[in-house]
């Protein structure tokens, strides 16, 4: 297929699924075309410059995006379902980084909060969803904070069960690899050559927890945030807002503590807590954060 063109013509339209990531759609309409993310992300029209960051980034956006331009050379797609690929997760980072800016700079506590709360580097996911949907990744899998699926109530997966190794932190793929969407893709320490040499372990057949009910309800109050219906007023009214208040932190709870088989969060919920007593614990806990590299070829 030829995408090096100025108006390419796509052989298949491939709309957004609620919920999905900028970077996830892009993977998977790539994967659907037979072609790299990068491919395709230049026949949209996307920036240079995006093409070249972390998939965390990616999944951000950028200023330069024009989601019109990029639904219509995807077949038509709804420009609005496109704009919601990226536009929660930019308002979450940009809210964020905002209120944390205003806090006082010599609140060291203050700044780590900040930080740890910005969308991850990696992604977490839930392997029931990923089967389902046959490897569309959702943006709320890289807040932080978002540790449950609401759908099937369990705990979000954060590790490949045969590597450890985290998902998604790279950028969009230079070269078409297939079948990576459910699949391990960090690469097999110590191979070489020209075989591929990725994990590929399977990371819809993982099991995990069921989620708690406080866990699940403070999640579907603050994941408000990435609906772009949602006005940023609203937004800010939630919890996001008491979460990023300026004032020093409290004392960490014991509502989650850490499981040593992964690192991930256990679910030992006890009595209620403010979200943002909840969520500094969590963080602590369940850290990817928010550096943002430019991206790694693998
Ligand atoms: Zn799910
Ligand atoms: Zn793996």
């Amino acid at each position: 297929m030829n995408t090096n063109v100025a108006s390419p013509r796509f052989p298949i339209r491939f709309d957004p699924v609620a919920g999905e990531s900028f970077d996830g759609w892009i993977d998977a309409y790539a994967q659907r075309l037979l072609i790299s993310g990068r491919e395709l992300g230049r026949a949209l029209g996307l920036p240079p410059r995006l093409l070249r960051l972390h998939g965390a980034n990616v999944a951000k956006g950028d200023a330069e995006l024009d989601a019109e331009r990029i639904a219509a050379r995807a077949c038509g797609t709804d420009p609005a379902a496109v704009r919601a690929l990226w536009f929660g997760l930019a308002r979450y980072d940009r809210l964020i980084a905002q209120r944390v800016a205003r806090a006082d700079a010599r609140r060291r506590a203050v700044t780590w909060f900040g930080r740890v709360l910005r969308p991850m580097v990696s992604s977490r996911w839930c392997p029931i969803c990923l089967a389902q949907s046959s490897g569309r990744w959702l943006a709320a899998w890289r807040l932080p904070w978002y540790l449950a699926c609401p759908t099937h109530q369990t705990m979000l997966a954060s590790g490949c069960p045969a590597c450890g190794g985290t998902q998604r932190y790279a950028g969009l793929r230079v070269e078409y690899v297939p079948d990576l969407l459910t699949s391990c893709s960090r690469p097999t320490a110590g191979q070489a050559g020209p075989c591929d040499h990725r994990c590929r372990q399977d990371l819809t057949i993982i099991a995990t927890a069921a989620a708690p009910d406080a866990l699940l309800a403070l999640q579907a109050e603050m994941i408000a945030i990435l609906d772009p219906t949602v006005s940023e007023t609203e937004a800010l009214a939630s919890s996001i807002g008491s979460l990023t208040c300026t004032s020093s932190p409290s004392t960490p709870g014991s509502i989650y503590t850490p499981s040593t088989a992964t690192g991930e969060t256990s679910t030992a919920l006890s009595a209620p807590r403010s979200p943002r007593r909840i969520l500094r614990s969590v963080t602590r806990t369940a850290c990817g954060c928010a550096r943002s590299p430019t991206a790694t070829r693998y």
